[in-house]
């Protein structure tokens, strides 16, 4: 696999869960980026403590098999090779001030951990991907229940509409955004991730740990 040089991530890209955090619905996909030194494993999934709320956003994750620059849907759909569940970390409390001073988020959604990976799954047809259900269990009870067909603007779309704003190159990996119920993370917590694709059923768990 090459090296990820970024994570593209969308905000938004469900009706509900910009409803739940009082959001309007974009125009367009809002973007940001999480840098390399932010991924991890769901085994070392670690969130700071002094900083507030830490809240989970479980997303699919998709990863670019070739280089995409001004490509179209169709395209994208093409060249992507893997998918997983990824929890895009997200200081809460640290966003909301963010947001109020019309900062950047990078310190709420980019730092060190801030993006957690299951493994990779290797799929023959976005289609499968696209049309696939995932939750998120926090302690035994179901906190996230998403269903990829609510997508506001689809996987393949939502690559193709990045890669007019950022070269795609082999290995990177785009977010593609949470769905309703999100909410925060404690240490100790038990985490379980299932995801139904096609005739596959998947699932991992996770034990929340302190980073500091
Ligand atoms: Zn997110």
């Amino acid at each position: 696999m090459n090296a990820i040089s970024k994570i593209v991530c969308v905000g938004r890209n469900y009706a509900a869960h910009a409803a739940e955090l009082n959001n309007p619905i974009p125009t367009e996909p809002l973007l940001f980026i999480k840098p390399p030194s932010s991924l991890t494993t769901l085994a070392e999934l670690r969130i700071p403590t002094h900083l507030g709320a830490c809240h989970h956003e479980l997303e699919i994750a998709v990863q670019v098999a070739k280089r995409l620059q001004n490509v179209d849907a169709e395209t994208a759909a093409r060249s992507l090779g893997k998918a997983t569940l990824a929890i895009d970390l997200t200081l809460r409390d640290v966003q909301d001030r963010l947001k109020a001073q019309g900062q950047p988020w990078e310190r709420a959604k980019a730092f060190d951990g801030a993006c957690v990976l299951a493994p990779w799954q290797a799929f023959d047809n976005l289609d499968t991907v696209q049309h696939s259900q995932f939750q998120l269990l926090r302690n035994g009870k179901l906190q996230q229940d998403g269903d990829a067909t609510a997508m506001l603007t689809p996987i393949a779309e939502l690559v193709a509409h990045i890669s007019h704003v950022f070269t795609l190159e082999p290995g990177d990996v785009v977010l593609t955004g949470t769905p309703a119920g999100v909410g925060p993370l404690a240490v100790g917590d038990t985490l379980e991730l299932h995801w139904q694709m096609a005739e596959r059923e998947l699932q991992w768990s996770a034990r929340v740990q302190a980073r500091d």
